[in-house]
């Protein structure tokens, strides 16, 4: 017969199997200015989920003037993207904050192939995994007038400037567009149309992680 500790050390295994399973880790992908703040902003709650957006961490450490904030600075106001090291380490520090979750949001992470090895084999030690990644789809041209149109109101000196907005798209075609294969490869990318009301396209993108 199975002892009672047994029984329960059974019970406390099943739960954390369950616990990893269930687990969802979304990539939010997309070019700078397709939504991908405003859509995980929604889907958090939506879906209890916790939203890591990278360069909302990067501004906040520039705000506080933290030594993090002053080395970021030098590369994003140029619209440059920030070295793999330093964005990797700072979110894995992130993520250990919220170790209890359902699951994560990554908006704005990964951004080149290092992040996006050194996110899974990150993810793997806890024996979670990237469930996802969902691409809000859009034409550059649109996207740059509506960082322009942001820039006005955000305060984002990376907004303000056409050359620099020009200059995320190209470290963006170069370093990031190469994930949508990486993705690929493991049967994990989608992609929705980001153009439209923000509530279409979060019923898109719900779509999507409703048949996950
Ligand atoms: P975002 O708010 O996602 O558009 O990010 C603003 C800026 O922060 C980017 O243009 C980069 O300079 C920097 N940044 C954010 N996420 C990353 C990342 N994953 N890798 C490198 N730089 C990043």
């Amino acid at each position: 017969m199975m002892s009672f500790f047994k029984k329960i050390g059974k019970c406390i295994a099943n739960l954390f199997i369950t616990k990893h399973n269930t687990m969802t880790n979304i990539v939010l992908f997309g070019k700078p200015g397709a939504g991908k703040g405003t859509q995980a902003e929604v889907l958090k709650e939506k879906y209890d989920l916790i939203h890591l957006s990278t360069g909302d961490i990067f501004r906040f450490n520039m705000k506080n003037d933290t030594e993090l904030g002053k080395l970021a600075k030098s590369y994003i106001n140029k619209g440059d993207l920030v070295p793999d090291e330093v964005t990797i380490n700072m979110l894995k520090s992130e993520v250990e904050k919220h170790t209890d979750a359902n699951g994560f949001l990554f908006d704005g992470f990964p951004r080149t192939t290092p992040q996006a090895e050194a996110l899974d084999a990150f993810l793997a030690t806890k024996e979670w995994k990237v469930t996802a990644t969902i691409a809000l789809e859009a034409d550059d041209e649109v996207l740059v007038q509506r960082l322009l149109e942001r820039g006005k109101t955000s305060g984002r000196a990376d907004d303000q400037d056409e050359a620099k907005i020009r200059n995320r798209y190209e470290e963006y075609n170069e370093k990031t567009a190469p994930l949508i294969d990486f993705y690929q490869g493991q049967g994990k990318f989608h992609s929705v149309n980001g153009i439209g009301e923000i509530e279409e396209v979060t019923s898109r993108l719900s779509e999507v992680i409703d048949q996950l």
